[in-house]
Order: structure tokens, then C-alpha cells, then sequence
């Protein structure tokens, strides 16, 4: 049998990532051959202390911990980039009990079988409407604007084999929206449906509002250029509408002669142009902070404490 690293990222899961290791380690039973690898993302909440007592506990366990909050695009690279030095293949599920180790149980089982992309796809019934229909909404335009392939409860909860690990780990770039970078890889060759445990203190997400309007953005600017496009032309179609409200004024100026009304027009189209302007700048700076970040090439994280690598 081949080693996998389950990867789990912590962040101020201290109450709850010591349930999913101990059901993990009685679901998966060849686990001289699976390794867990706790990342521990800045937490504050001494998630960093309960990992250290699952690695006295459990001789599978093995952790690292972030200097302080990266986010968990980073702690997720952290253990791509550390199955692929151990050459070994990767699943990822979360810390919170949402992910079922059973599920995770299923999908090395496929593993085994010959797998080499297996992903867990939820279903939606345990959420709110509100969360639920945000989420539709996100995935249609998301799978519009970028060119890869988004399927809704499609997402981080998933097995790579040993190659595809090395060609996530040989992606370099810093702004990391992992969805897209597993589509890029291909379409996975089996999917497995679970609901998520109906527990209502699970349902609290630590992404606000806030990070997920900023995660989607990261989305679209990291896959494609098309909002530029976007933008050239709709300029352009402003442009021509502009040239052709001037014509349409000169030709009732030359025919009625000069009049006062169209106050309104000229408001109008003055601050929809504004608009239009502020948002072409906007999503311009999007691009160009991406390429500074990229420039400056800082390491997406920064370890402070891991377990001995042996
Ligand atoms: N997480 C992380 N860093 C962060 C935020 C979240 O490592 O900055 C981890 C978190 O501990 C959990 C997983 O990412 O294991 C998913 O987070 P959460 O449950 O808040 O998100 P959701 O369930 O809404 O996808
Ligand atoms: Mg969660």
C-alpha cells in the first residue's frame, strides 16, 4: 500500500480537533501507512498545545504551526509541500468535524483501489437557505468569469495521489485559490456524496462574510484576465454609445437650436462614467497587487514549531 498524509488545518480548533483524530484513528486501520499532519494556522485558542499532546497520544500524528494566522490556503499548501517531500499521497479535510472520517476512510479505501483524484461533495441540507443560495449564487458566477471547471460542494475535502501532490507542490504561486488549481489538475475519477453531521455547533463558519467576498475575487483574478477584457469592452460600448448620444444632440441642437433640459442626462452620464471608471481601476489594482505579491516572493508561511522530520 502507498503512504498518505491526511493534512488537516487547525485554526482555533482546539475543542474539536481532538474528536476528529481519535475517530480517525479508529476508522482508518493501516495506519502504519497514513500519516495526519495537523497544521496549526496562528491559532489562539492553544490549538498548538492539543497538538502537541495528539502527537504524544497518537504515534500517526505529526504537526507544524504557523508564527501566526496565514489563512487556510497557506495551511493547506504547508501540507502539499510536506507530502511531497515524503513523497507520499494527500487528503485534506477540515478540523471541525464537518468532514466525516468515515468518508475520509472511503475515499483512501478508493485510493487503494487505484484512485488518483477522489473528492467528497456535500450536500447542502444542513445549512441555512441564505448560506445556501449565497453559495449557488458564488459557484454560477465564479464558473462563469473563471475558465475552470467549479462544481458546487465540490471543495478542499479531497485525495490526491502522490503525482498530483507534486504538481499542486510545483505551482508557485502566492495568491492560491485551491478550487480552481484542483480543477486545473483535472477532473477527479470519483466522487463520493456525504452530508455533513447535522450538528448545530458545527455550523459556525470562520470565514465571514468578508473573507469569502475576498476569496471569490481571489478566484477570479488568480484564474483569468477576463474582467480586464471586461472592462476594455465595456469602454468600449460606453464609448460608442457616448459618440452616438453626441450625434443624436448635435443633429437636435442644428433642428431646434440650443435648449436647457438634460440636466439629468448629463448627471447620469457623468457619474455612471465615475463608475465605470472606479471600477476599471479597481479591478486593475486587483491584478497589479497580485503581480506585487508574486514579485515580492515571500513564502506563503512561516513555520515556528514542527515535529521532528524524519
Ligand atoms: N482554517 C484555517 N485557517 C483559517 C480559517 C480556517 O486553517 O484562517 C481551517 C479551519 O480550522 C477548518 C477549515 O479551515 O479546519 C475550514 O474552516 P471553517 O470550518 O471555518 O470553514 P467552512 O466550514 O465554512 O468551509
Ligand atoms: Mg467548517
Amino acid at each position: 500500500m502507498k503512504r498518505i498524509v491526511i493534512v488537516i488545518p487547525c485554526f482555533n480548533e482546539a475543542e474539536r480537533v481532538p474528536a476528529v483524530v481519535d475517530e480517525l484513528s479508529t476508522q482508518i486501520d493501516a495506519l502504519d501507512q497514513v500519516e495526519v499532519l495537523l497544521v496549526d494556522d496562528g491559532s489562539t485558542d492553544g490549538t498548538l498545545a492539543v497538538l502537541r499532546e495528539l502527537h504524544e497520544r497518537y504515534s500517526f500524528v505529526r504537526y507544524l504551526s504557523f508564527t501566526r494566522n496565514f489563512g487556510k490556503e497557506a495551511a493547506m499548501l504547508a501540507g502539499v509541500n510536506w507530502a511531497c517531500r515524503r513523497n507520499a499521497a494527500m487528503l485534506i479535510m477540515d478540523a471541525d468535524g464537518q468532514h466525516p472520517p468515515a468518508i475520509a476512510r472511503k475515499m483512501i479505501e478508493s485510493f487503494q483501489c487505484g484512485a488518483t483524484h477522489v473528492v467528497a461533495q456535500r450536500g447542502r441540507a444542513d445549512e441555512s437557505r441564505s448560506r445556501r443560495i449565497l453559495a449557488r449564487v458564488a459557484y454560477g458566477a465564479l464558473g462563469r468569469l473563471v475558465q475552470v471547471q467549479l462544481v458546487n460542494g465540490q471543495g478542499d475535502f479531497r485525495l490526491l495521489s502522490c503525482d498530483l501532490v507534486a504538481a499542486l507542490s510545483g505551482m508557485p504561486e502566492r495568491n492560491r485559490f485551491s478550487k480552481g488549481l484542483y480543477s486545473w489538475l483535472g477532473p477527479p475519477d470519483e466522487v463520493i456524496e456525504f452530508d455533513p453531521p447535522a450538528d448545530l455547533e458545527l455550523r459556525r463558519s470562520r470565514w465571514s462574510l468578508r473573507s469569502l467576498l475576498d476569496y471569490s475575487i481571489d478566484g477570479v483574478t488568480s484564474f483569468n484576465d477576463r474582467p480586464l477584457r471586461l472592462i476594455l469592452l465595456t469602454g468600449l460600448a460606453v464609448g460608442v454609445a457616448s459618440v452616438a448620444y453626441l450625434a443624436f444632440m448635435l443633429i437636435a441642437i442644428w433642428r431646434n437650436g440650443v435648449e436647457a433640459p438634460g440636466y439629468v442626462t448629463i448627471i447620469f452620464g457623468v457619474t455612471m462614467l465615475g463608475s465605470l471608471q472606479l471600477i476599471s481601476l479597481g479591478v486593475m489594482g486587483e491584478y497589479i497587487g497580485r503581480i506585487l505579491g508574486e514579485v515580492k516572493d515571500r513564502p506563503s508561511y512561516l513555520i515556528r514549531e514542527e515535529t521532528d522530520n524524519r
